[in-house]
């Protein structure tokens, strides 16, 4: 006999536990299957000779407000979040030039943000007044103008203003590759305003202890509700019978729901784990189509002490975005000769994820989702120029570098690859113009009973994982008023 559940959640990335959490929390007996040993996806935690940290670097939830305070209050365990605020050094390189930091602690006062970043850019008194102002109307867009910028690019956009500083362009662009992990011909202008208008305008911590941590947190919610985590529980196929989702099936056996809420990613779930004989021919096709975000590769620098002084490094030049054509090339094995890096060390804000006196930095890079990618190898040994460059002082100390994972880890970690040169994605799908916004994918999908949960589908926010846990509430609710419109005429 199958076990039976009102609800299976295939995944527990942040958006399959919260949403596992929330269904169990209401009443509806719930079991997650996972295919890791551990849970929480790419928001996975690690613990290596005494480092904790996640996989890759990670930051970005608001001390005040957003989708992790909301999911962390419907789950009750609120006071369990415990952001801590730490410093965010922006670094630029003009061409020849040196590198040119300018950071944003907390606490500190700054009249006015932008003029360091005008300072390193080098812009006249024109070019300060000509990106101000078009800074300025990303800053005050209303919540109705973005709406109805949804389907412009960022490069559309840009293409419109007159005499845009380079610098600001560059800006723009890399904004796109950071903050939404697209391309700016193609994230939508609407996406960056969100997040410049709520990550520019406020404070972003990092969780005491990680995101791991904060996974725990949530799955102890789960099995205090009688819910059910299940490791080293690969999902092999979504069960369907008359027309309907009516159960999974593991190695290990057949487990029974009228609800499977799958976080294992849209298109694996739609074209792999139910089938597309399932659905019909303009909905795969639509699943297929939808655009991945970039994938990103990095390795871990661990120091014999305290070198770096910032919480976050993020460095630019005025051309190290990638475009499509950059990225393009990159898939051919052709890296560009400049790159954007992005370092987190853990430690700056909880000390305890160090050994006493030593540091880590997780440092690394933007590329294409292939699991199979040709430019990882170069991309490492450009990061590894570029780290000397930037933090001298740090390069005595490095005790090694280890720990060099890309779009194949990320991948086997937690989506599963079913199309070519896809799987490896660092945030999810739908990152680009007419899948993002109002045009995020439906978590409802067209086979009853199934759900899709997580930064594919069904969420809204400005930073993947903040679309994944908002996600995570929203399908929570979805999936609980099916089950209770239903629950009598149910049975599997
Ligand atoms: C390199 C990198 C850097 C990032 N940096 C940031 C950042 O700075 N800020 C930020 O906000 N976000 C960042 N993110 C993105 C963020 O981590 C993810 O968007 C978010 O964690 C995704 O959550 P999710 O719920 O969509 O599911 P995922 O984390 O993708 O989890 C899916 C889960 O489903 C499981 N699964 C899949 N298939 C099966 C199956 N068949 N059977 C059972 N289980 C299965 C997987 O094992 C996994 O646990 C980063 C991601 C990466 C990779």
């Amino acid at each position: 006999m199958a076990d039976k559940y009102d609800a299976i959640v295939i995944g527990s990335g942040l958006g399959g536990s919260v949403c596992a959490a929330l269904l169990a929390k209401a009443g509806m007996k719930t079991l997650v299957l996972e295919k890791n040993n551990r849970p929480g996806g790419k928001s996975m935690g690690i613990s290596v000779k005494g480092f904790r940290s996640e996989m890759w670097p990670t930051f970005g939830i608001p001390t005040h407000g957003g989708p992790f305070v909301d999911a962390f209050r419907k789950l009750g365990i609120e006071s369990k979040l415990d952001i801590c605020p730490g410093s965010f050094a922006l670094m630029y390189r003009r061409k020849g030039g040196k590198w040119t930091t300018s950071v944003d602690a907390p606490g500190q006062q700054v009249d006015d943000p932008t003029a360091n970043m005008f300072d390193a850019w080098d812009l006249d008194a024109k070019e300060r007044e000509v990106s101000m102002s078009i800074l300025a109307e990303i800053a005050m867009f209303t919540p109705e103008q973005l709406d109805a910028l949804e389907s412009v690019s960022v490069q559309q956009w840009l293409a419109e203003k007159e005499h845009v500083p380079r610098p600001l362009h560059s800006f723009l662009a890399t904004q796109c590759n950071l903050m939404a992990t697209g391309v700016y011909e193609l994230v939508s202008i609407s996406e960056i305003a969100r997040v410049m208008q709520v990550f520019f305008g406020g404070r972003s911590g990092y969780p005491r202890g990680g995101y791991g941590r904060l996974v725990d947190e949530i799955i102890g919610v789960l099995e205090a509700h009688g819910g059910k985590l299940m490791t080293s529980a690969r999902v092999e196929r979504i069960i369907v019978e008359g027309g309907r989702a009516t159960g999974v099936a593991t190695a290990d056996g057949v487990f029974k729901a009228p609800i499977v809420v799958s976080n294992a990613g849209i298109q694996p779930t739609v074209l792999k784990l139910t089938g597309e004989e399932h659905f019909d021919k303009s909905y795969v096709g639509y699943v297929k189509d939808i655009v991945p975000s970039l994938g990103f590769t990095n390795m871990r620098y661990v120091f014999s002490k305290p070198v770096l002084e910032h919480g976050v490094y993020v460095a630019t030049t005025e051309d190290s975005f990638l475009d499509v054509e950059r990225l393009d090339r990159m898939r051919e094995g052709v890296i560009p000769e400049d790159i954007s890096v992005d370092g987190v060390v853990p430690s700056h804000f909880d000390p305890t994820m160090a050994p006493p006196g030593k540091q880590m930095m997780l440092f690394g890079t933007w590329c294409t989702p292939d699991p199979s990618g040709k430019e990882i190898k170069a991309l490492h040994a450009k990061m590894n120029t570029l780290f000397e460059e930037m933090f001298p002082e740090a390069v005595p100390y490095i005790e090694r570098i280890e720990g060099h994972v890309g779009p194949a880890e990320i991948s086997s970690l937690s989506r599963d690859q079913v199309l070519p040169g896809l799987g490896g994605e660092a945030c999810g799908l739908a990152v680009s113009v007419g899948y993002s916004g109002k045009n995020t994918p439906k978590a409802r999908s067209p086979l009853p009973g199934l759900f899709f949960v997580g930064h594919d589908a069904g969420g809204t926010g400005y930073l993947a994982t903040h679309r994944a846990v908002s996600s995570g509430i929203n399908v929570a609710s979805l999936v609980h008023f099916y089950w209770l419109e239903r629950r009598s005429i149910l049975s599997v």
